[in-house]
């Protein structure tokens, strides 16, 4: 049996049907709709096997997984499904590692999705991590191993201080890749473990490549972005894009053991092999994405994130690219298929863009952040992509002068195929901003309403008018139990409602 056994709670063990940005629903209230449906619709359970080992983990753990193997040996480590722990964990399991990526709901999407629709619940992220570490808790009295919890999340135990109670001997916040051999060699000893270490994986080297596949066929093309953006964990990481080779053995790993999809992981796909000053490198991600394209067994190649700046400085870079992804795309809207990514409008405001995000209009000028936001759109479409544009709502000392530019915004892309999602702003662990204070929905003004209101009435327009009419007949209904549960901000939010519904041909 294994000494290390890996794992986490169920929402982080699922491929969500392939549909990545369906996955953002884990970060939604998990009251509305009964668990057995979430688990069987939402985040079905990946495959494993009679031992409980499975198929495809979680990137991130994937990775951790090799570095250790490499070090104690195959036989001595394994990633196993979270329902199994209770068959493979025994007196020989010295160490359980795990990946977190939203335990506490804590993130944009859940904060936002959670406390707007919540009616009281937590986000079913939380919910599912809270029976998870119920699980884990009884086990660990019974056996007694340690417990090293890490993953993009991680920071959240160390902030609500939950350590303890979720009884983790240590939380990793930043990466593993140097640090997790040398700590999961102390825990086989059974020496005394540091509570939390915060490690940033400087020499790339140490960077393994996997050795079996992964969920959602993840490859991790760049890492970090050095753009500074100042509400942005990924700017304290040196940008660096990973060669070729290393990048196809990952891909190729993945296809032979039967992924149909590869997902490009990067802060932004033009920052691959980017020129000086963030230029787009046309030529060599033609030749990434083609190759990649090309390797047998791959329907679906999918691209996480993007950007604005680099198209309209160079449209071209997209213009090569995209019917390469279009053949390859898994998105389709009423019988159209198109291309997606997320990409960052932030806000609307050049004063706070200036103040917080100087170099994310780079190769251009923030000055003109807003334009470049319109135009970008505008190529993205031309080129068969609907980007998902997230915008921050309350970022530290933003006036309500700030909150009418975003709004204005919103309101010049009301005619592009841009899903616009709203969130409230997150003081992210290992960002700049990393101190400033949560914003809560009880804190924000009429203009944030507005916003919010304008967003998602704009998605439902462009992306499903026929659901208009259900929303409008469901709309009167919902309304008292908002009230109910969310008292003066409720209302708040029903007048701006109320007002845009008006303004917008719906009798309230
Ligand atoms: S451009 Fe994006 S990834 Fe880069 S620092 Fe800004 S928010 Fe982070």
């Amino acid at each position: 049996m294994y000494e290390i056994v890996l794992s986490g709670p169920l929402t982080e063990f699922s491929d969500y049907n392939l549909n990545a940005f369906i996955a953002f629903a884990a970060g939604f209230p998990s009251k509305i709709i009964p668990r057995r449906l979430l688990r069987r619709h939402l985040y079905p359970p990946t495959e494993y096997d009679e031992r409980g080992v499975v198929k495809f983990a979680p990137y991130g753990l994937r990775k951790i997984e090799t570095i250790l193997q490499d070090e104690f040996g195959e036989d001595k480590v394994a990633t196993i499904f979270p329902e199994k722990l209770p068959e493979v964990i025994n007196e020989k399991t010295k160490v359980v590692g795990l990946t977190l990526h939203d335990p506490l709901g804590l993130a944009y999407v859940s904060t936002t999705y959670s406390s707007l629709v919540g009616f009281g619940s937590v986000p079913i992220t939380a919910m599912e991590t809270k029976i998870f570490f119920d699980m884990l808790k009884k086990l660990k009295k019974r056996y007694g191993f340690k417990v090293i919890a890490g993953g993009v999340g991680a920071w959240q135990i160390a902030d609500m201080n939950l350590q303890d109670e979720m009884m983790i001997d240590t939380i990793v916040i930043g990466d593993g890749e140097e640090i997790a051999a040398d700590l999961f060699k102390k825990a086989l000893k059974g020496e005394k473990l540091p509570r939390v270490v915060k490690a940033i994986t400087k020499d790339m080297d140490k960077v393994p490549t996997i050795r079996r596949p992964v969920l959602y066929g993840a490859v991790e093309i760049t890492r970090g972005c050095g753009k500074g953006c100042a509400f942005c964990a990924a700017t304290m990481r040196k940008r660096y894009s990973f060669p070729m080779d290393k990048i196809m053995k990952e891909v190729e790993i993945n296809a032979r053991n039967g992924t149909k999809m590869i997902m490009l992981v990067t802060e932004d796909i033009f920052l691959y092999q980017s020129l000086p000053g963030f230029k787009p490198n046309r030529e060599a991600l033609e030749k990434l994405i083609k190759r990649i394209a090309s390797t047998p067994g791959i329907e679906y190649v999918q691209v996480t994130h993007s950007s604005w700046p680099a198209v309209v400085y160079d449209p071209k870079a997209l213009e090569v690219i995209s019917p390469i992804l279009y053949e390859k795309t898994f998105w389709e809207i009423r019988g159209k298929r198109y291309i997606g990514a997320i990409i960052g409008i932030e806000s609307g405001s050049v004063r706070l863009m200036t103040k917080y995000m100087r170099g994310k209009a780079k190769p251009l000028s923030i000055e003109k952040w807003p334009e470049i936001v319109v135009e970008g759109v505008g190529i993205y479409n031309d080129n068969q992509w609907y980007p998902g544009g997230t915008i921050i709502l309350g970022m530290p000392g933003e006036t309500e002068d700030d909150a009418l530019r975003t709004l204005e915004l919103v309101d010049d892309l009301k005619d592009y195929m841009v899903v616009l999602i709203p969130l409230l702003f997150v003081p992210i662990t290992g960002a700049l901003l990393q101190n400033a204070s949560r914003v809560s929905l009880k804190n924000l003004g009429e203009v944030y309403w507005e916003i919010i209101w304008k967003c998602w009435r704009h998605n439902m327009v462009k992306f499903a008018p026929e659901y208009e009419r259900k929303v409008r007949a469901v709309v009167p209904f919902v309304l008292p139990y908002y009230l109910y549960y969310h008292g003066r901000y409720g209302v708040r939010a029903l007048l701006g409602l109320s007002g845009l519904l008006k303004e917008n041909g719906w009798k309230t």
